[in-house]
């Protein structure tokens, strides 16, 4: 039977996800940051400070941020003395995030394009390795945590941020209604891209629940998984270590 996966609620080919996800970000790259900002009424930069504070970074580590688009969280770990590369399958995103580097004054940040699921980095290379709002797009993510393994010092530590479930009674309604019928819009109005923006509305849906992740990733081989809800998990902060 030929494999098929999801994106967004459509079923594609491994080849055609990975190709349209790549049109996605290549089409909302210049617009991204402040798109995010109108999205999440600024508070995805609340949760990438708390995701940063659960990483811990420590001067001198060497972190990989995968798909880490244009920089958010690369610029957080760096401010705290981290060695940073900054990877992402898509150039478009990382230009944005070089030139974002340049107007901030931020310099020593490796920028390298990568495909989270085939890495070119060697066995053991990092202290850590995170992925914020990354890993749904990934087309296999089986093979991006069984890479994000191998990259890992013993000792090293996974991190992921990600949309999720909400299970407050009431606020899931509330926010279903937002994410299908207003963020579509304001794709439209802010960036003139509704059917991007409801590509990422639809790929947090078929997003594995937190329970079937966390195991995912006791699956590619880390231990002490966790997990962290944050606002009764529409978005979570997913962590294990690499013994
Ligand atoms: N981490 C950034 C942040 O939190 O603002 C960017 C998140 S953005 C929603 C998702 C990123 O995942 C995009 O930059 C996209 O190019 C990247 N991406 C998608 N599939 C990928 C893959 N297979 N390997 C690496 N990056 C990927």
């Amino acid at each position: 039977m030929t494999e098929t996966v999801s994106f967004g609620y459509s079923e594609v080919s491994p080849t055609e996800k990975t190709a349209k996800v790549g049109e996605v970000f290549a089409r909302v790259a210049r617009r991204y940051d402040i798109m995010n900002d109108a999205m999440s009424a600024g508070m995805h930069r609340l949760w990438k400070d708390r995701f940063v504070a659960r990483v811990k970074p420590r001067a001198g580590e060497r972190i990989l941020d995968m798909a880490g688009g244009t920089g958010d969280i690369a610029f957080r770990m760096h401010a705290r003395g981290a060695d940073v590369t900054v990877s992402d399958i898509n150039p478009a995103m990382l230009d944005v995030g070089r030139a974002r580097a340049a107007k901030k004054g931020i310099e020593g940040l490796d920028w390298s394009v990568q495909n989270a699921e085939t890495l070119s980095f060697g066995d053991g290379a990092f202290d850590a390795y995170t992925i914020a709002f990354g890993i749904r797009n990934v087309t296999h993510i089986d093979k991006a945590l069984a890479e994000a393994h191998r990259v890992l010092k013993r000792g090293g530590r996974f991190f992921c941020l990600e949309f999720s479930t909400t299970q407050w009674p009431g606020f899931a309604e509330v926010y279903d209604f937002y994410s299908h019928r207003i963020v579509p819009r304001l794709g439209k109005a802010i960036a003139d891209d509704e059917d991007s923006y409801r590509y990422l509305i639809e790929s947090i849906r078929r997003f594995p629940p937190m329970p079937e992740f966390e195991q995912m990733i006791g699956e590619a081989g880390f231990v002490q998984t966790k997990v962290e809800p944050l606002l009764g998990g529409l978005v979570a902060i997913h962590s294990g270590w690499k013994i």
